[in-house]
């Protein structure tokens, strides 16, 4: 065996003739072997951190026990394995004092030659397999680490047993995590619940806001055999998800925004037309009737701009607590702004209505999710077809809400891609779609503690889709 592979043993005795035989012994049987006659000389020995240390019980200086007590209490050389030979302490007592100071191994004068050589290998094998042990420890340490939610594991008392680096990091400073500490109160100062650990045998799953970051913690109970049901608790930092989602439903509301612009330029447009022609009209009569007649309609259409610029305005503005809403009279006001670009296609809007349909909710927010809906309905629909708009007051289960339903005459929606249709970018219309339509309608929606789905058919004579949305009457 090359020197440096040989196992280092430092051997530890006052008295030259044992070092000799034992040195001898070793080396024969492949061991590099250094030797000291002192207990501060085994002391300084072993921070060069040889395998083994053979220890003479009986030093000139310290006892071979206190050599043996403090290299195993400095965590710098803990890890050396020590087999302590006697030759005049042979009683069990001696041998229990001597590992209780830490030795691994114990022998006494006459030493068998193969007893010593078996013994040192076998003490030589546990370290090795304890090396192992130890590395395979750090690695999964270093891999639980390196994840980045925060993962702790809560024993059936509901304390603490370890966690990883990210479950520190993302609960902040304000709060300290010990081994054994209660993960009730923990969470109790962290989040104001202990909910995530009361709930038993159950996944538990919410968000929070931690200082300015949002938080996803989820609870998972595991079972094990000795212990009883655990649990393992999930931080997941969604700050970052939360802003991109927000920047998301933003510029889906700019880009419908700038749509409607355009519908909106024509809808005053015209009536600022038709007031500059009565009032050219008025202004050039010398009949009074018939002034008046020119100022009255004149009149009517600024009321009408007037309507126009309100409904634009509620895409913007929305209250910041539900308000009572006439549902139909939202959707009416909603085809009235698509009624032009409906028209151009050749398709008729058509809106059937019960009255006082009311809800409690956000209108601007409604108003987006309808106007969705009606403007992908008109793109979908065949020239010269008509897409039906119904309001109802209806009640599922417990429930009493209003049910929209859009339905046109389109091609219908593809199998394939019905799954995806509700997918943030999902689009069939390249670059004229945003392909956030439908995402953020689901998003409003389910603010309002309602539903979105449709049915689709595709075939001669029979293709069309329907898109029904229920909002509950009250929010709870
Ligand atoms: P966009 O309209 O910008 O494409 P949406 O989220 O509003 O985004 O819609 C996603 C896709 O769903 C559309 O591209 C279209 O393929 C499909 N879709 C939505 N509504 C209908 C409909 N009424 N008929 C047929 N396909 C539809
Ligand atoms: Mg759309």
């Amino acid at each position: 065996m090359p020197e440096s592979l040989r196992p280092r043993v430092l051997i530890a005795d006052d008295r030259e003739e044992n070092r000799y035989v034992l040195a001898r012994v070793l080396d024969s049987a492949g061991f590099d072997c250094t030797q000291t006659g002192t207990g501060l000389g085994a002391l300084e020995a072993a921070q060069t951190i040889p395998d083994i240390i053979i220890l003479d019980v009986r030093l000139p200086d310290i006892s071979g026990y206190e050599v043996c007590r403090r290299i195993k209490s400095d965590p710098r050389t803990a890890s050396v394995s020590v087999l302590q030979i006697s030759a005049s302490f042979t009683s069990s007592d001696d041998r229990v004092r001597a590992l209780e100071a830490g030795a691994d191994g114990y022998l006494t004068h006459p030493i068998d030659r193969m007893v010593l050589i078996a013994t040192v290998r076998a003490l030589l094998r546990l370290r090795t397999a304890e090396a192992a042990a130890r590395q395979a420890a750090n690695q999964w340490q270093s891999t639980f680490d390196a994840l980045s939610e925060g993962l702790a594991l809560i024993d059936s008392n509901g304390a603490f047993l370890r966690w990883n680096r990210s479950f520190a990091e993302i609960s902040g400073p304000k709060v300290q995590i010990v081994a054994g500490g209660d993960a009730g109160s923990f969470l109790k100062s962290l989040l104001g619940t202990d909910d995530p650990i009361k709930q038993y045998g159950r996944r538990y799953s919410a968000e929070f806001n931690i200082g300015k970051r949002s938080v996803e913690i989820s609870a998972n109970p595991i079972e094990s055999e000795r212990d009883g049901q655990g649990k393992i608790l999930i931080l997941n930092d969604i700050t970052d998800r939360k802003l991109a989602e927000y920047a998301l439903l933003t510029a889906e509301k700019l880009a419908a925004t700038g749509k409607l612009a355009n519908a909106i330029a024509h809808e005053i447009n015209n009536p600022l037309e038709a007031v500059t022609n009565l009032i050219y009209l008025a202004s050039s009569s010398s009949n009074t009737e018939d002034i008046h007649e020119f100022l009255s309609r004149a009149n009517e259409e600024l009321a009408r701009v007037s309507r126009v610029t309100k409904q634009s305005l509620s895409f913007h503005r929305d209250s910041d607590r539900p308000i009572a809403i006439d549902v139909g009279a939202l959707i009416a006001d909603v085809i009235s702004l698509f009624e032009r670009p409906a028209a151009q296609r050749r398709v008729h809007l058509a809106l059937s209505r019960e009255s006082d349909v009311n809800i409690c909710g956000f209108p601007g927010q409604l108003t987006q999710v309808f106007g969705n809906l009606v403007r992908n309905a008109t793109e979908a629909a065949l020239p010269g077809s008509e897409v039906s708009i119904r309001v109802r007051l209806i009640h599922r289960g417990k429930n009493e809400g209003a049910r929209v339903t859009i339905h046109d005459r389109g091609a219908g929606i593809p199998e394939s891609v019905r799954d995806k249709l509700f997918d943030p970018f999902f689009t069939t219309k390249d670059l004229k779609g945003s392909g956030l339509g439908l995402w953020v309608s689901r998003t409003l929606v389910v603010k309002h503690q309602g539903t979105i789905r449709f049915r689709s058919c595709r075939g001669p004579g029979k293709s069309g889709t329907t898109f029904e949305v229920f909002l509950p009457t009250t929010l709870v």
